[in-house]
């Protein structure tokens, strides 16, 4: 969702004559989009606030200026703290609010004073959003649900990005079919529970995300659709069912359960168990077989017993995953789990995140040796950053991604250029796996 922002706040300078380099050296503006999900995001802040500073002064000894926004969560959660600690910072903007910041860069320019903006307008946000006027990537994102309701006592999501919010389904289907006719083939719809999604339809009624899929499903250029993130809680029988019906639904869900441990989910509030776990992936599974799964794990959350994380390793043993995210259990100022006095042992917190790791890699590693052999149809999106640097010795290789979010990379005839296959979805015959990718050769043109 921070690409999906900073791009957004990309074509909102654009649109007011900036345009993009790729260093901050010699810039006039120099937006910094932030993460708060876990500890250091602001010390990280603060440390690159202290490399721009040289910059800044460069550009103020020439008599010109270097205009520097605070963006994302961090400038949310921290605010006016941010100006205190960094006085080289002109503009601290929320990730609800940052459609704004053209009106802000005038004020600092006029004025020659500091803006702030943290207000929580979603509507008004995607109401004052810029068309994007560049090409699109063949696999876009759209945002289409934000916030959270869910409180789960470890995430800060709930208090940066504020309460749940659907856009109408009128403006993204307005903004899909822009970005299609661009050229964008596959559709990656984000939410911080973008299964909650309950936007208005044309009706005035509700529709629910598999209503919206299903919608999306009809614009011809659009040839895949995918969705992220989504909770337990909201995995509902028609989005399940959807999976069985819609063929440009991919095939993968990410559908993070944290934890195996029904103790640890209840004071985590997550409002789900393991059994419900259980439950959806069974269907999910007789409605789509081939549905490649995912997860999001915390280890060492306030109280987790050797038990807890016993089950959920037999959780994962018993699910089989194809590719995972687990993070160690990081206090965040204001949840209710950092006031906890139970908090794990670092040590602890190292060693189970390291088994848990090393069976996630095992099960992907299995996953993706059964491709091997098997042609596949593969979306082409960019050149492998390696093949750049060998392209004089005529080895170019493009990426893309299969149905279950691999990343596929492919060797390409030294007469082609790699152009021509971004936007493509071609069948490639899988002659080799590795951890995190497979290697195929393009059978079809
Ligand atoms: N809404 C999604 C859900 O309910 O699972 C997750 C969104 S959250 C932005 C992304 C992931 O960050 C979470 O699934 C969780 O695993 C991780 N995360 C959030 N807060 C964390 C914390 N305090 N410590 C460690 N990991 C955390
Ligand atoms: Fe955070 Fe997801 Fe829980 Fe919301 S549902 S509080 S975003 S982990």
């Amino acid at each position: 969702m921070n690409v999906y922002d900073s791009d957004r706040m990309q074509d909102l300078m654009t649109a007011t004559g900036y345009e993009v380099i790729d260093t901050a050296q010699g810039a006039d503006m120099v937006i910094i989009n932030t993460c708060h999900i876990r500890e250091k995001a602001s010390e990280k802040l603060f440390s690159d606030l202290g490399r721009l500073r040289p910059f800044k002064e460069e550009k103020n000894l020439k008599g010109e200026n270097m205009i520097i926004a605070v963006a994302g969560c961090v400038a949310q959660a921290e605010g006016e703290e941010i100006f205190r600690r960094a006085k080289i910072v002109d503009i601290i903007v929320g990730p609800e609010s940052y459609q704004t910041l053209p009106d802000l860069v005038g004020k600092v320019k006029r004025e020659k004073s500091r803006q702030i903006n943290l207000d929580f307008v979603p509507d008004n946000k995607f109401d004052n959003l810029v068309a994007n006027d560049k090409g699109v990537s063949s696999s876009s994102f759209v945002t289409v649900q934000e916030g959270c309701d869910k409180f789960c006592s470890f995430c800060v999501v709930p208090y940066t990005r504020g309460a749940e919010y659907s856009r109408p389904v009128f403006d993204i289907l307005n903004e899909v079919n822009k970005i299609a006719a661009k050229g964008a083939v596959e559709i990656y719809l984000l939410g911080q529970n973008v299964n909650a999604y309950h936007g208005l339809n044309s009706d005035g009624k509700n529709s629910s995300l598999a209503d919206l899929i299903t919608q999306i499903a009809k614009i011809d250029k659009v040839k895949r659709i995918r969705y992220t993130t989504s909770h337990p809680k909201d995995m509902s029988d028609d989005l399940i069912k959807a999976h069985g019906k819609i063929d440009k639904l991919m095939p993968f869900l990410h559908l993070p359960i944290q934890s195996g441990s029904n103790n640890v989910l209840k004071a985590m509030n997550r409002k789900h168990t393991r059994q419900d776990y259980f439950n959806i992936i069974k269907k999910l599974r007789e409605s789509c077989p081939e549905i490649g799964l995912s997860s999001d794990f915390i280890v060492g959350f306030p109280g987790e017993s050797n038990q807890d994380f016993a089950d959920t390793m037999d959780l994962v043993e018993k699910i089989g995953f194809t590719q995972c995210y687990s993070f160690k259990y990081s206090p965040r100022p204001g949840t209710p789990a950092s006031d906890n006095i139970n908090q794990i042992d670092e040590k602890i917190k190292n060693e189970r995140l390291s088994k848990l790791q090393s069976l996630l890699t095992k099960q992907q590693i299995e996953f993706n040796k059964k491709f091997e052999g098997q042609i596949i149809p593969v979306l082409f999106e960019k050149e492998a950053p390696k093949s750049k640097n060998s392209a004089k010795n005529g080895q170019r290789q493009i990426l893309g991604k299969s149905p279950a979010l691999q990343s596929v990379v492919a060797e390409i005839a030294d007469d082609k250029m790699p152009e021509s296959y971004f936007g493509k979805i071609l069948e490639v015959k899988i002659i080799k796996s590795r951890p995190s990718s497979l290697i195929g050769e393009i059978v079809t043109l």
